[in-house]
């Protein structure tokens, strides 16, 4: 590993003014991510500002009937809130099915949305990566690509997003807060992430500098019939080989709303919406499911290892709905 400084900052000014200034600066938080990759030397941070007591680690009612969730909230504290489990179960369910115990316990929600790729080459420093040296190439794309994208990827990158949080946060249209050195903004979880394109080193499209403060959930009666899916090599400790967030609201048989959004399949979490637009106001059958399940997944894109993606993902779509419409007869 090589020598870098460590901080704590006073505030979330000082701290953001700090990584603003250092271009080879970043934030730590719990650290479960970034110090794996430091210790791969994929990262090579010549300062780490401590930003775990900076932010908030709390989960507070707003006056509309919504969630804000601190970004130092921990990814244990989040699943186990009762009011995460009450009103947006597919949140507790997709943090409960990623990582282990003790990594819940460090992970935080600023952290988990901005853990990079699990794609093995870009892990690999011996190996061509755009995403970790622009310009190399992408030895995915004729090596081992089984867990790659099927959706949005280009030729420079079929990397994954590896977050199940993430697909949740993207189902519930949740916002993300952000503070830079120009001010905050709030950026609406299904635009944080990006495709690769050309530029498949940038994850996201925030700045250098700029700090996940929090998260909102906007309110959504229908959350409470909600679920997540995962499908992974083994029953833990495993990243999604695809997965699915699904809400639905059935009212006398008819969907009157539903979100979907599948992980493990792009660059970042993949909403649904080619199928959510031919099941709102549709009868809740399997076989309108099942429909809505193959027009999403006639854009896929697929590589010889990972076809069987989308047969995956289409009998969890149609397995998912089915459950949550049987909750409501
Ligand atoms: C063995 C293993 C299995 C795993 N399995 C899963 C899984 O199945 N599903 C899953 O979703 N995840 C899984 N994970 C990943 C885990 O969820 C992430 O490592 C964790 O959520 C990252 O959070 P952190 O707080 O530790 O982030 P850190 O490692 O501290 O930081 C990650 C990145 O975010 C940046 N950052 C942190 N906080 C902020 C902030 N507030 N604003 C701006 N930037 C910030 C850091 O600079 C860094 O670039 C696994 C990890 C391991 C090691
Ligand atoms: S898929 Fe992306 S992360 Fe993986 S080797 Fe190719 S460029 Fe790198």
């Amino acid at each position: 590993m090589r020598p870098f400084r460590f901080e704590s900052a006073a505030d979330v000014e000082g701290a953001v003014a700090t990584v603003a200034e250092h271009p080879a600066g970043a934030y730590l938080a719990g650290g479960t991510n970034l110090v794996d990759l430091m210790k791969l030397e994929v990262t090579e941070p010549d300062l780490l500002v401590d930003v775990r007591t900076l932010t908030s680690d709390r989960v507070e009612e707003l006056p509309d009937g919504g969630l804000r969730i601190g970004a130092a909230v921990t990814n244990s504290a989040l699943a186990g809130h009762p009011l995460v489990r009450e009103r947006y179960p597919v949140l507790s369910q997709a943090l409960l099915a990623g990582a282990s115990g003790q990594l819940r316990n460090l992970a935080t929600t600023g952290g988990n949305l901005l853990q990079r790729t699990r794609c093995v080459y870009f892990q690999d420093v011996t190996t061509p990566c755009n995403k970790r040296e622009p310009g190399s190439g992408c030895a995915a794309l004729e090596g081992f690509h089984r867990e790659h994208a099927i959706f949005g990827a280009s030729r420079s990158c079929i990397a994954t997003h590896p977050s199940d949080m993430a697909v949740a946060l993207a189902a519930l249209d949740a916002v993300v807060h952000v503070r830079g050195p120009g001010g905050q903004r709030r950026i609406p979880l299904a635009e944080l992430h990006r495709l690769p394109g050309d530029v498949p080193q940038d994850d996201t499209v925030l700045e250098h500098g700029e700090l996940i403060t929090a998260v909102d959930l906007p309110p959504a009666d229908w959350a409470v019939r909600s679920r997540y899916r995962k499908a992974r090599d083994r029953a833990s400790f495993a990243f999604a080989l695809v997965s699915v967030a699904a809400a639905l609201d059935v009212q006398d048989g008819v969907v009157r709303d539903v979100r979907l959004a599948l992980g493990g399949v792009a660059h970042k979490p993949w909403r649904a919406s080619l199928a959510e637009d031919r099941l709102r106001g549709a009868a809740a059958d399997a076989e309108n499911f099942r429909a809505a399940a193959d027009a999403e997944l006639a854009e896929a894109r697929t590589l010889p290892e990972n076809e069987f993606k989308v047969p995956l993902a289409r009998n969890m779509i149609l397995g998912a709905l089915l459950e949550l419409a049987g909750d409501q007869r």
